[in-house]
Order: C-alpha cells, then structure tokens, then sequence
C-alpha cells in the first residue's frame, strides 16, 4: 500500500472509532475512554505530529525561498510571480465568497428559524491592515521566524536570496549550502509524512468523538450549505480556473492532491501543511520550486477560499436569523472585508471566525450570532482548510505553468515523488563515504 493509501485508512479508521465513541457516548468526562484515549494517547499522538510539522516550516520556507530566489536569477521574474499569485489569490478568495453568498441567499438558509444557544464568543483582535503592511519588514528577523511571522519571513528570505544574487560567483558555496539545507529538510517532511498514517487516525479519532452531535443536526442546514458551497469551488470554480489557465488535467491533480488535503484535514491548519503542501507541489505536480518555495507559504498565509465561503455562508444564515437586511451594498461590503482579512491573517485553525467578526463588525451584524455556529465550526474548520490548500496549489501550477517554470512529465507521472520506504532508509554506502570524508577532515 503507499502512503496515501495508508494515510486515508488512517483517516477512515479513525473517523470510525471517534464517531463509534461518539454516538455510544463513551467519551464521558472522566471516564476510561476519555482520560485515556481521547485525551490521552489521540491527543497526545496528534499533537506530536502538529508539531513536527510545524516545527519545518521557518526552516523550509527560509531555505526554499533562498534557493527558489537564487534559482530564478532575475528579479523581474521574481516581481511577476509575486503579482500574479497575488492577484489570483485575492480573485479565488473573492469568487468563493460570492458564489458562497449567492447559494446561501438564493436557498434562504435561517430565515424563520430560532436557535437557542448559550455559546459566547469573544473575538480576538486581529491586526489593522496598516499595521499587517508595516509588520512585512521585520525589525528582527530572528523574533519573525522565532514567532512564525510568514509574511515578514518570506521579505527577509528573498531579501537574503536576492542579495545572494547580487554578491555574484563568490556567493556559490553559500547557495550549494543553502540547497543542501532545503534537502535535508524535505527529507524531514519526508520522514514525518511516513508516520502520517497513525497520527491521522489520532487527529480524526480525537475530532471525531468531540463532535457535538446534537448542533450538527440542528445546524444541518447550515453545515449542508457551507459543505455544499466548498465541493462547488473546490470541484467547480478552482477546477475550471486550473483548466483556463494551464490546460492541465483536474482529476490528475486532484489525485494528486489528497495527501496535502487529508493533511490539511486533520491539521485544521494550512500553515502547518506547508511543508506538505510544498512537496506536493514540486515533487507529485511539478512546479519549480523556484516558484513553489514562493507561493505555497504566501497562499498559506493570504489565500483563504474555503474560510471565504464559511463567511459568505455564515453571513447569510446569521442576517437571516436575526431578521437583518444587509442589501446589496451590506454584501459587497462582505466581500471586501473578507478578502482584506484573509490578508492580514495566518492560516492556523479557527482563524475563520475572528476573521468572521472582523466582517460583522464592518456591517453591523450582532457579534453574538457568531456563538450560534460555534460548536459546528470545527468541523467545518477541518474541510475549508483543505480547500484553503488546494487553492495554493491550483494558483502555483497556474503560475509556474505561465512562466515556463513547469515541469508536465512529473505532472503526469501517476508515481512521480510518491514517499515510500526509501525516504527513512540510510544508504549504507553513503554512510561509509560520509563518516570517511568526516574523519579525514577532521584528522587534517
Ligand atoms: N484553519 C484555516 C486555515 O488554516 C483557517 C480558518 O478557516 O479558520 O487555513
């Protein structure tokens, strides 16, 4: 079996024995199954791997951008990838809330109904847009990375990659070093991801018997919509743009895609998916990484479908249920918001809803309404941050395709960059020759 095999029997096992613990109710405060599995060993599993991963991301985006803006050699081109990502990125996001407010509001989801909720939320601050921009430079770029500040990571790699550039031929040691640490850290995700199988059958298990079963039902109608909306961009409009665009074959990239999806599923985090995400993209569909190291952490950081149709959904169902009027101005108002936010905010899990209250407070929606869906955005959370994801990689094949930077063998190789038991295995003749060339330098 390979691995993303393996890894979707992890994910189907696991969603079976949360939801088994979940509808047996065995997952009692206090009680065996709880202490012990659910908020024992799942947890603990899970959380081990969240970090692993995370653990990657500052070192590999560093290193990747410093190779990826060394491997592309002309600032120009540099200036076009960032302007076409970009523009792609904040168009999808904007197509998703659209279509997400179109279906909600042609279907009337909320309206007559009462729904009796004693969940607050209080919403975090999220940054002023100035204060995002400003924070793009980073005035330490040590403390940037210590705290996973992407935005002003990827300023100072490329910074660093184009003085790289600019310093010449003298800088060429430099460069095989730094590729030699993006190796090594792909190797890295390498190792992880092989161990993905058992940690996704923690996360699902863990997820799964949490899950408010009683909100579900009587948010359905709700839950039905957003899930509705997101299989229509994630197969519809992300589908559709990839094909205008590169000409490229949907369904092999949704194959090979899944890894990075059930990834982002688990996680609830695009962030943290990063280091998958980037080997999906170079590795299983070939995009340079000289594009790739770029736009995979900047979609990961301002790229947001998924969370936009959540939004858009949410928006809806909520002006419905408080009987308020937002108009067409109230909705265009949405739409910019929502955009703007997902600028300034990272991918990590449950951003979506400050994100959300960032909106309602522009159009004067009770921020109360946000408690209403509360206990259902977990779950929700887990399938917009895999559309969030695909939307990274539909935009870099996009990009990379346009500036010749694409390699269509990999693309349509069906095993291209697939990780099997290679990837944790030592070459034992590359051992010997790498602790020879160690002692002979040092006994010199
Ligand atoms: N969890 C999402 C992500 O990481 C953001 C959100 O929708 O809350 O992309």
């Amino acid at each position: 079996m390979n691995l993303t095999a393996k890894v979707l029997v992890g994910m189907g096992l696991g969603m079976f024995v949360g939801l088994t613990f979940n509808l047996a109710d065995m997952n009692t405060a206090g009680g065996f199954i709880n202490e012990y599995l659910v908020d024992g060993l799942f947890h603990i599993v899970g959380t081990l791997f969240i970090n692993s991963l995370k653990m990657l991301v500052v070192p590999l985006v560093l290193f990747s951008l410093i190779c990826g803006v060394c491997g592309i050699g002309d600032i120009k081109l540099l200036g076009r990838i960032g302007t076409k990502s970009f523009a792609l990125y904040m168009l999808t996001t904007a197509v998703a809330i659209a279509t997400a407010i179109a279906i909600a509001a042609s279907l009337g989801i909320g309206k007559g109904m009462e729904i009796p909720t004693d969940a607050v939320f209080s919403a975090k601050e999220a940054p002023p847009l100035s204060q995002v921009l400003i924070d793009i430079i980073p005035t330490n770029p040590i403390q940037a990375m210590a705290s996973g500040e992407m935005l002003s990571i990827i300023f100072f790699a490329m910074l660093v990659g184009i003085s790289i550039l600019l310093v010449g031929k003298k800088a060429k040691g430099l460069v095989e070093t730094v590729e030699l640490m993006n190796e090594v850290m792909m190797k890295m995700v390498g190792i992880i991801m092989s161990l993905a199988p058992y940690a996704v059958f923690c996360l699902l298990a863990k997820a799964m018997a949490n899950l408010g079963m009683d909100l579900l039902f009587a948010l359905g109608w709700y839950v039905s919509v957003v899930i509705g909306a997101l299989l229509f961009h994630l197969l519809i409009t992300l589908q559709g743009t990839l094909m205008i665009f590169s000409g490229l074959s949907p369904i092999k990239f949704l194959k090979k895609m899944r890894n990075a999806q059930v990834f982002a599923f688990s996680t609830s985090s695009s962030n943290a998916t990063i280091p998958v995400t980037l080997r999906t993209v170079t590795d299983r569909l070939g995009v340079n990484n000289s594009v790739a190291s770029f736009t995979v952490p900047f979609g990961a950081t301002i790229n947001m479908d998924g969370t936009a149709i959540m939004q858009g959904v949410a928006t809806v169902f909520i002006a419905n249920v408080y009987g308020v009027d937002l108009g067409i101005s109230g909705y265009l108002t949405v739409i910019l918001m929502s955009v703007l936010a997902s600028v300034g905010t990272a991918g990590v899990p449950g951003v979506g809803l400050i994100m959300l209250s960032m909106v309602f407070s522009q159009v004067g929606l009770p921020m109360e309404g946000i408690g209403l869906i509360l206990g259902v955005d977990r779950i929700l959370d887990m399938m917009r941050t895999s559309v969030n994801v695909t939307g990274d990689a539909v935009v870099s094949v996009i990009v990379s395709k346009s500036e010749g930077k694409f390699n269509e063998d990999i693309f349509n190789d069906p095993d291209a960059g697939l990780i099997d038991e290679s990837e944790t295995q030592i070459d034992v003749n590359d051992e010997k020759e790498l602790a020879e060339a160690v002692t002979s330098t040092a006994n010199s």
